[in-house]
């Protein structure tokens, strides 16, 4: 057989035991280890070392050797071995190995070059380059290590090409695999650092330790060096530092902006809204130093409503030290910034608005009280502490305003809250001596919203009204009772024509009208002044009965028909007889006034466990939405060509509200235009009224 022929024999031979021994080996460690030993094994030669390419930093790093060296320190030494293959310049290993080219370098070509460290380590006078390339994929390099006096043979170097032809496809394939084993866990690993991050993210809303947070994580994640975090003023076109780690203090200084000049790449992306990744900052113009050493820089910009409110800045003494997964990473942190920076701002607004409205609440004059659906306190203003003489420095939350005041009046107003199912108005004299206007709203979602006015400035200028109308109504009975003697006196003593008679009767008209009026006048008076109740268990229906009794010829000459509808056996209120009566009277008086003849008036009652609610309802001329917001005003009367005819004071119903009041009672109408009116008069039942009576 020629030599050539053996030779070819060989190399197939090794390719074939190559493809055996290599097949079955997946994971990258075991498939080099394999490689280099069966090198050793099928080559003379001393030592066997496997480089790898790092696809990222453009560098060679340790991948395998056999047969191991003796020294651990050394061994250890190679197994950290780093070498850069970029700028390669004039050196002849690392321009071999760029070039794809397999070839020998002895110890004179191999001075200077990146490779020297390498082959001191393991003593070597020569070695034999095989760059592994796939497709012109540069995987990294086998390093032969001949004995000492002969190099590798033209046949050698054919038997080791037949090998690694085979080989490489593994290592390709090898590459493959764990790079996707190592993708499918760091996404993993991603997954769980971001669930951790949003958990921690949720405990807090400090805008400073947000930042925080999201700076540790982004330099854990990355291993970078340095890291710092600037919020921008697109106004001025700064970044203002507000976290930084590994600089030095006095060149980044926390809360002083730092302006075009300096702001470098960061700024640059603040401006542009992009994230950058600089594999090598010596390479770009705008890269400052900041601190010794940088070869690579991540600026990523946090957005809010997508405009740049910050810039998450890393720093590497790695060339080339960030890769995409990097700033993918720092993306999410970023977005998380951005929603965390919304939150705050939310914080901060609704807490300043909080503030503002409790210092509102805190300096009006006006007494704002809110309870909820069972009556406690959800809020109670400055004002209503001071107006009610309590403690302003208590928190009065949660508690019940009846238990919390003294006053027997406030406490009786309180209790009887629940009958106010409606928006209503009151009066009432708190214990600091004022009289104050309520109103209550109802909020079923709420409870009650209770605000007071002090009005005892404009009740005090009142009094002195009534008053005034007091004594002139007064003074003016005296007078009219002489002129009323005299007219019966004149019409007893003369005997008067046709014509003067009627001229009589109008007169009389007029005194039993002015009489009425000033009657009104001297009632309204008398209740305004403070009503004294004699208060007594009554059945309801017999006053009723009496009223209608009263009322019944009036009724009668207009045709018109009174039903009374209340069950025999409804139980007493506790109320003053006449006052009732007076009540009634005048209610089912104005039904018979203000119905056209033929009418009808009904009068029943609505029995609830605390009250009773009596109504009396016509079928009559009705009340439009305006005016019967003023029929209980004093004076007030409706003017129609309905009522024009109709004579009266318009005190009825004031007197009437008055007296309802006076019982703790409320009283509203409900009425349609032409179609009727009902009023609604709701007082406590007896034993309600009793103890919510003052001593
Ligand atoms: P007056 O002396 O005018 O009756 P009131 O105070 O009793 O005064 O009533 C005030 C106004 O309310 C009346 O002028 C009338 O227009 C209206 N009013 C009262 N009761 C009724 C009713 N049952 N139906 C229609 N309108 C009424």
């Amino acid at each position: 057989m020629s030599v050539q022929l053996e030779h070819e024999l060989e190399q197939l031979r090794a390719a074939h035991q190559a493809a055996l021994r290599l097949s079955s080996l997946l994971e990258m460690d075991p498939l080099l280890y394999e490689l280099v030993m069966m090198t050793t094994e099928v080559i003379p030669c001393q030592r066997a070392v496997i480089l790898l390419m790092d696809k990222y930093s453009a560098a060679l790093e340790y991948g395998s050797h056999y047969p191991p060296l003796t020294d651990r320190s050394k061994q250890t030494a190679l197994e950290m071995i780093f070498i850069n293959t970029f700028n390669a310049g004039r050196d002849a290993a690392i321009q071999l190995i760029n070039r794809r080219r397999p070839g020998g370098l002895n110890t004179e070509q191999l001075a200077g070059t990146r490779l020297e460290m390498l082959t001191r380590l393991i003593g070597a006078q020569q070695v034999h380059l095989f760059p592994l390339a796939i497709q012109n994929d540069l995987l990294g390099v086998l390093i032969i290590q001949p004995h000492d006096d002969d190099g590798l043979s033209d046949n050698l170097v054919g038997i080791i090409n037949s090998i690694l032809e085979i080989a490489v496809r593994y290592l390709y394939n090898a590459r493959h695999h764990t790079q996707t084993v190592q993708e499918l866990s760091t996404s993993v690993y991603e997954m769980n650092i971001l669930q951790q991050i949003d958990a921690e993210l949720n405990d807090t809303i400090e805008l400073s330790y947000v930042f925080r947070i999201i700076m540790d994580w982004a330099l854990r994640f990355t291993n970078a060096d340095l890291a710092s975090l600037g919020l921008f003023d697109d106004v001025h076109e700064t970044l203002t530092i507000t976290a930084q780690y590994g600089y030095d203090d006095k060149i980044i200084q926390p809360g002083i902006p730092v302006g075009k000049e300096r702001g470098s790449i960061a700024l640059r992306v603040a401006r542009s809204g992009q994230a950058e990744i600089i594999p090598d900052v010596a390479l770009d113009r705008d890269y400052y130093e900041l601190a010794n050493g940088i070869r690579a820089h991540l600026s990523v910009p946090i957005l809010r409503e997508e405009q740049v409110i910050a810039v998450l800045s890393l720093e590497s003494r790695k060339l080339n030290g960030f890769t995409d997964n990097h700033l993918n990473f720092v993306h999410s942190l970023a977005r998380r910034a951005g929603v965390a920076v919304d939150n705050a701002r939310l914080f901060t607004e609704t807490r300043r608005e909080r503030e503002k409205l409790a210092l509102i609440l805190r300096n009006i004059a006006d007494i704002v009280v809110v309870l909820d659906n069972e009556q406690r306190i959800i809020l109670l203003n400055y004002s209503a502490a001071i107006a009610m003489r309590l403690p302003t420095e208590i928190d009065y939350t949660g508690r019940r305003l009846t238990d919390v005041v003294d006053s027997a009046k406030v406490k009786l107003f309180f209790q009887n809250l629940p009958l106010h199912d409606h928006d209503a108005k009151e009066e009432l004299e708190l214990p600091n001596g004022r009289t104050y206007h309520i109103s209550m709203t109802r909020q079923r979602s709420i409870g009650w919203l209770i605000v007071m006015q002090d009005i005892t400035q404009f009740k005090e200028a009142e009094n002195v009204k009534n008053e005034l109308m007091a004594t002139v109504s007064h003074d003016l009975k005296q007078p009219l009772s002489v002129m009323r003697g005299y007219l019966d006196l004149l019409q007893m003593t003369n005997d008067f024509d046709e014509r003067s008679r009627r001229y009589m009767e109008s007169l009389d008209y007029a005194f039993y009208t002015m009489r009425q009026l000033i009657d009104d006048l001297l009632d309204m008076a008398r209740i305004e002044a403070g009503l004294e109740l004699d208060l007594e268990a009554v059945n309801i229906k017999m006053i009723l009965m009496a009223c209608i009794e009263l009322l019944q010829q009036q009724a009668k000459n207009k045709a018109q028909t009174i039903k009374l509808d209340i069950p025999d056996t409804m139980l007493p209120i506790y109320a003053d007889p006449p006052r009732l009566r007076q009540i009634f009277t005048n209610l089912i008086g104005n039904a018979i006034k203000y119905t056209p003849p033929q009418g009808e008036i009904r009068i029943y009652a609505h029995i609830q466990p605390d009250t009773v609610t009596i109504c009396v309802q016509d079928n009559g001329i009705g009340i439009t939405p305006e005016d019967q917001a003023h029929v209980f005003d004093r004076f007030y009367r409706v003017r129609s060509s309905e009522t024009e005819r109709i004579e009266g004071t318009g005190l009825g119903l004031a007197i009437v509200k008055s007296l309802v009041e006076a019982h703790t009672g409320v009283i509203d109408v409900v009425s349609q235009k032409g179609k009727g009116s009902t009023f609604r008069v709701k007082l406590p039942l007896t034993l309600k009224a009793k103890q919510a009576q003052p001593a």
